[in-house]
């Protein structure tokens, strides 16, 4: 049996990055993955600028609170002042540029207008309430890595320094399907025995948040022919085919034999709980992955082994998540034979809860969670006790 790390590093191990480029307009960048580095030709902010609404001194003119000085400009956002006049203040406003000869800002709230004059109340401090030419950004330098994949905080950086275009890896391809006599589309009647399709939507909800493009080729019946049929299909469409279920050693499980007919398989039996077969393997030019059938070894083996594989696959540079000490506030006195992920919620004083149900059929216990608690082998909690917990935040999209 593997360990869950061996799992990931032999993973990792065969994810080729993506290669094929191709550039896009900035407004289409959300959830791309950058493939070269991006450099800036501008300074952020431009100019030396207000932080506030108020007036801008010299320092030497307001030695004492309740110094009094004429207004000598106004100067908005968007607008260059001129030098400021020794002995007068310019009145100024948030995000303009602050006038030669300034050297402090004044907040409107710490002044008194009169007339054409402004009282200081309060003595400013060299530099207050100033924003620096520069101070987010230099000229020259790189602002976004390749690799990078765009949210909204990496599309608002391209943005501030111009980019109007980027350029970014291909979309990765990614088939799926769904294998099962017993299952079923929502929409449909469900005779006894049956049971929806579930991991359709886990997988291709997924598939979809990593940004890439999602063939979904849904339930394929448990026979060798239908199996053999619809990886043939999804190889030729795809770069990575991703399937559910048929992967235990059942007399009615025939994805590893499909994919050793068409292609070459490596079978992962994995030291966790929930989901022990993991199958992978390559047919023609495409990837492929078998995960477990059960709703909950689905979600987790995907979180924790696919989506790190399928980012490297994107072009992505930090694909590993990362797990946090947080302090439980249940026990686990049942030391386990295989690493556990357990679902686990946050209380509001930040410790951890346990969803009641550790089962790999309950897949409430998923939608109820915020995250996975990561028992090694042997262990167990007491409350009180520091635990590995993975937040989704770093296992979803
Ligand atoms: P299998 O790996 O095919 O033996 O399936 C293991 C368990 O997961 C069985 O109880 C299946 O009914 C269930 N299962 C398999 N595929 C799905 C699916 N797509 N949606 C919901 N449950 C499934
Ligand atoms: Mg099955």
């Amino acid at each position: 049996m593997l360990s869950a790390t061996q799992l990931l590093e032999n993973l990792l191990d065969r994810a080729r990055g993506l290669t094929a480029t191709e550039t896009v307009d900035i407004t289409a960048a959300l959830g791309r993955v950058l493939a070269a580095p991006q450099i800036s030709s501008l300074t952020v902010p431009p100019l030396d600028n207000s932080a506030m609404d108020g007036y801008a001194v010299r320092m030497v003119d307001v030695a004492q609170a309740g110094a009094r000085l004429p207004v000598s400009q106004r100067i908005l956002a968007g607008v260059v002042g001129e030098s400021l006049l020794p002995g007068t203040a310019a009145r100024i406003f948030t995000g303009a540029p602050v006038p030669p000869g300034a050297d402090a800002v004044l907040m409107q709230e710490d002044c008194t207008a009169d007339g054409e004059d402004v009282v200081i109340n309060k003595l400013p401090r060299m530099g207050e309430n100033i924003r620096r030419a520069g101070e987010d950004i230099k000229a020259g330098a790189q602002i976004l890595a390749a690799g990078t994949r765009f949210g909204a905080a990496e599309m608002g950086l391209a943005a501030s320094v111009g980019l109007a275009s980027l350029p970014v890896f291909k979309r990765l391809k990614v088939a799926c399907f769904f294998t099962g006599d017993e299952l079923v589309t929502p929409g449909a009647h469900l005779a006894p025995g049956q049971i929806y399709n579930s991991n359709r939507y886990t997988l291709t909800g997924l598939i979809n948040d990593l940004g890439c493009e999602l063939i979904d080729l849904g339930i394929v019946p448990d026979t060798l022919e239908a199996t053999e049929a619809m990886l043939a299909r999804a190889a030729r469409e795809a770069d990575v085919v991703i399937t559910s279920g048929g992967v235990s050693v059942g007399e009615a499980d025939y994805v590893k034999a499909a994919v050793e007919k068409l292609g070459q398989v490596e079978m992962w039996k994995v030291a966790m709980k929930p989901g022990k077969p993991v199958v992978f393997g390559q047919v023609e030019h495409a990837d492929f992955i078998g995960l477990p059938g059960n709703p909950v070894s689905a979600f987790v083996t995907f979180c924790l082994f696919v989506r790190p594989f399928l980012l490297k696959r994107m072009g992505v540079a930090d694909v590993l998540y990362r797990a946090y000490a947080v302090q439980a506030d249940f026990a686990w006195t049942r030391p386990g034979a295989r690493r556990e992920f357990l679902r686990a919620s946050r209380q509001p004083d930040g410790k951890l809860a346990l969803f009641p149900n550790q089962s790999s059929g309950v897949l409430t216990s998923c939608a109820w969670a915020d995250g996975l608690v990561d028992l090694g082998i042997g262990e167990t909690v007491q409350p009180g006790d520091w635990v590995r917990f993975i937040p989704f935040s770093e296992l979803l999209a």
